[in-house]
């Protein structure tokens, strides 16, 4: 058996393939960016075909790089920005349209209509999801409702529909396999994450039928095999996850109970909750974090849609900032931000609050204000809007953390993980390879094809880099927290 993994890491933004040995260990990865197609406000798009031949040219690359030899490649692990659909023509290969993109609102109406007609209940009960256009199956919709002839030869079983990971790996096995995995399908607003099937009442709600989708099957397993002649030699495809899930994995967030927070543009957190879905008070998703040796582990996931865009805003919204690093540095020229919060709501706020008229605010100005005070609060916020979540996943779920893991380029900010760890009270663990999105699916194709047993032989390849441990009184922190909260509450319900 070979001794290489490769991962393809198919992001909103890029195309990156990654290479690892057989003890997990990452040795480099290469990227291409891609178009954003914006056809009107609000509207996103991506062009499937480019999309194709990027990630295709990715791999050459790393083979290239690394002077790989492809008959010792074991196997490819996929994983994928989620929720972004295709619908292509089965016969011919072609993208009937564009990929529509998670970001993409255009049927927004029609998911405000679904929660208008009290679907909202039924929805949510089947597939753990809030009703919103964020989801693929109302994209799935519009295809087949704007593009002539579509619905036809949807119904004649001439075309077929899918998620990224679907049309990457239809195309790499060139039409061999129409499949998709847990993570990817429960976001798609159709699948039962109870029954785990496609959902009869769902595809008849959307008008979509059975026959355009994939089958789903386990996270690790056999998709099929690469065809030979894209790199030279067959691979099998081994493992396939969404993107926040394979980093859940990525992070050895195995145990109930261990979660992950990705601080990037936004945040995603999301908490293993074990073999049990739990139903969230807050407006938490419910999705499925894996499923492996037929089991399905589920989890709690709540998202931050300002973080990292906060530091980028203080570099290029109001220019006191040189880079993003400089932050770091800046924060802690100063004792403390002098009573200053920052709230940064620029387009809302999501959970638990979901004020979409909420606006950024700073409060708290004083006299002896100064830059670094502005921007120590606008880092210190992220790590508030992050206590925010992982308090609402707790009421939720009564598990209380007992660690938080962390990625993203953010976490490399050590002045921020040490506030977080100080706001929650808890241990921050930064691993040393921050790009857990790629490593978890390269452990989860490893387990596919063979390479490890099970996820103990895993853990021996995780490194952590550093670990932030508490060292906040516990009376400053209260007190702090509450001022964020009233904070908050003066950034809330401002616009229209
Ligand atoms: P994404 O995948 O969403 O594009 P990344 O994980 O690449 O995001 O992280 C980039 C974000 O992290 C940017 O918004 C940037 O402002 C922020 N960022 C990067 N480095 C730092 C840092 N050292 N301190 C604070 N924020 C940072």
């Amino acid at each position: 058996m070979g001794k290489y993994i490769i991962t393809i890491d198919q992001g909103t933004t890029s195309c990156r393939a990654f290479v690892y040995d057989e003890h997990g260990n990452c040795l480099g990865g290469r990227g291409k960016e891609f178009r954003q197609i914006y056809p009107k406000p609000g509207w996103v798009e991506h062009d499937p075909v480019e999309i194709l031949n990027a990630q295709i040219w990715a791999i050459d690359k790393i083979i290239e790089d690394y002077n790989i030899d492809v008959s010792e490649v074991a196997c490819i692990g996929i994983t994928n920005q989620r929720e972004t659909v295709v619908i292509w023509d089965r016969d011919t290969g072609h993208p009937i349209y564009n990929a529509i993109v998670w970001q993409c609102r255009r049927t927004a109406d029609i998911c405000e209509s679904l929660v208008e007609n009290g679907y909202e209940k039924t929805i949510r009960n089947k597939t753990g999801l809030v009703v919103d256009a964020y989801f693929s199956a109302s994209k799935m919709s519009w295809i087949l409702d704007n593009v002539e002839g579509a619905r036809e030869k949807a119904e004649q079983g001439k075309l077929l529909a899918g998620t990224m990971d679907s049309w990457l790996i239809w195309n790499l096995t060139k039409g061999g396999s129409h499949l998709t995995d847990y993570t990817n399908a429960s976001r798609t607003m159709l699948f039962n994450i109870d029954t785990l099937c496609w959902d009869k009442d769902l595809l008849e709600l959307f008008d979509i039928p059975y026959s355009i989708l994939p089958r789903v099957q386990d996270s690790a397993g056999f998709f099929g095999n690469v065809h030979k002649e894209y790199f030279g030699e067959e691979i099998p495809i081994t493992g396939v996850a969404g993107d926040q899930q394979s980093a859940l994995f990525g992070q050895l967030c195995f145990d109930r109970g261990m979660a992950k927070n990705t601080y990037g543009t936004g945040c995603f957190l999301l908490m293993n909750t074990g073999d049990r879905r739990i139903e969230s008070k807050n407006r938490l998703i419910t999705t499925i974090a894996w499923g492996l040796d037929g089991h399905i582990t589920y989890a709690l996931e709540g998202s931050v849609f300002v973080a990292g865009a906060a530091i980028q805003w203080l570099r290029d919204g109001i220019g006191i900032l040189g880079n993003a690093a400089q932050s770091e540095e800046l924060a802690m020229a100063v004792e403390d931000t002098g009573g200053v919060y920052v709230v940064p709501a620029f387009t809302g706020l999501g959970a638990p609050y979901w004020d979409m008229h909420a606006r950024g605010t700073i409060v708290g100005i004083s006299r002896g204000t100064n830059r670094n005070h502005i921007v120590r609060a606008t880092l210190e916020s992220l790590a508030y809007q992050t206590r925010d979540v992982l308090e609402a996943m707790q009421a939720d779920s009564g598990i209380y953390l007992t660690e938080l893991r962390v990625d993203g380029g953010a976490s490399a900010n050590n002045f921020l993980m040490q506030f977080q760890s100080d706001i929650l009270d808890v241990p921050v663990t930064r691993p040393k390879n921050i790009e857990t999105t790629a490593q978890g699916v390269a452990y989860l194709s490893g387990i596919g094809a063979g390479l490890w047993k099970d996820k103990v032989e895993i853990e021996k390849s995780w490194k952590e880099d550093r670990i932030f441990y508490p060292s906040m009184d516990g009376d400053e922190r209260s007190h702090k927290y509450y001022n964020w909260k009233r904070a908050v509450k003066r950034s809330t319900r401002w616009s229209g």
